[in-house]
């Protein structure tokens, strides 16, 4: 579920996103099931076998091919794109293809990560792949999308705000997690996602005990008992963007070294935010937080990239991750998140989500950060 922006923002993404092709020779950008679509026009492709397909060639209007029966769904956005309705027993490839055509053959085309394979392979049945250059939309659209505008920025502060709520009601200990299934607390976490203002959920972690060392664990029909560390991860999408945070908690007092190695964790994720200012790579975050973990002797037991992106998709562009060398920039999003995994013991994480800016990094989440310990 998107929020409308008014027109003229989808006018002038569509504005960069054709520079962009310019620049990179891109004759057409075809994005279908996926954000790139809402994200230019508004409208959410439903992830079925029927094509939708916005199709935008370098010079001329923009089209987006949709199911005839999915029309009246498409809010219209005038001179952003046209309509064209497909019946039933039409081939909405050779429809996708003549708008592309319009005399001769794209030498370079850009697709959607996420348009079924079915049309790919379509289409490089009609342009088969020794004439016609394929490459990821991402191409045209990560320069656009990675830079959050003010609309974007407060779309994620008011998820970030309402996942927070869902945080403090579980530090507070309204959320029953002793005797319960870890399935159980799941599903309570998501209830109350939707009850605090998200549209869907996109996950609730909840993994107690041993089970926390897997860092994306399901949520198992296991019994939480008192004694164990509790590692809940939960975001859904609200008004079109993602929220996600990570919070822990002790059922009653943790062992010394639970704590210990808590008190490593909240200053490695602390490191890794004061780290994610405008000007610093993008691996710079994740070297913060993973001196502080190695420097302490948990540095086999911390296995992921410390950060990724998220907008439009909990998971996008920048990743905080050794490697990628991108400077930060006014308006990246993105994930601080480290974790200490110790197999078939115990497992912790603490993740928020910040903006950079150029005051610093503008933190979406604010749920106590420290071990809360829970009365059993
Ligand atoms: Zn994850
Ligand atoms: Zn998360
Ligand atoms: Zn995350």
């Amino acid at each position: 579920v998107t929020a409308l922006a008014p027109t003229a923002v989808y006018l002038d993404r569509i504005a960069r996103a054709r520079v962009a092709m310019d620049q990179a020779g891109v004759d057409a950008l075809l994005v279908s099931v996926g954000s790139d679509l809402p994200y230019l026009t508004g409208y959410e492709a439903m992830p079925l076998e029927r094509l939708t397909m916005l199709v935008v060639p370098r010079d001329g209007e923009a089209t987006m091919v949709i199911p005839r029966l999915e029309a009246p769904r498409v809010a219209p956005q005038p001179g952003v794109f046209e309509l064209r309705r497909w019946d039933e027993i039409a081939d909405p490839v050779a429809i996708v293809a003549e708008l592309v055509e319009a005399g001769c053959r794209p030498s370079k085309v850009a697709v959607g990560d996420t348009m079924w394979a079915r049309f790919l392979v379509a289409l490089l049945e009609h342009w088969p792949s020794d004439g016609t250059h394929y490459v990821r939309s991402a191409e045209v659209m990560n320069p656009l999308r990675i830079r959050k505008d003010q609309a974007e920025i407060d779309a994620l502060v008011a998820a970030g705000a309402a996942a927070d709520r869902v945080a403090a009601q579980l530090q507070a200990g309204e959320i029953e997690l002793v005797g319960r299934t870890e399935a159980a607390v799941s599903a309570d976490i998501g209830a109350r996602l939707l009850a605090e203002g998200h549209d869907i959920v996109n996950f609730a972690i909840v993994a107690a005990g041993p089970n926390a060392a897997s860092p994306h664990h399901h949520a198992s029909s296991r019994v939480i008992s008192a004694g164990e560390l509790v590692l809940c991860d939960f975001g859904g999408t609200m008004a079109g963007y993602c929220s996600d945070i990570t919070r822990c908690v002790s059922l009653g007092p943790p062992p010394a070294e639970v704590a210990e190695a808590y008190a490593v964790l909240h200053e490695a994720q602390a490191a890794g935010v004061a780290a994610a200012v405008v000007g610093a790579a993008c691996e710079d975050v994740d070297r913060a937080s993973r001196r502080v973990i190695d420097e302490a002797g948990y540095g086999e037991w911390f296995i992921h990239r410390t950060g990724h992106g998220i907008g439009m998709e909990a998971h996008e562009d920048p990743y905080m991750v050794e490697g990628n060398t991108l400077p930060i920039a006014t308006g990246h999003a993105f994930s601080v998140e480290p974790g200490i995994y110790l197999d078939g013991r115990w497992g912790m994480r603490l993740e928020d989500c910040v903006v950079a800016t150029d005051d610093g990094p503008l933190p979406l989440n604010r749920a106590d950060h420290s071990l809360v310990v829970l009365d059993v």
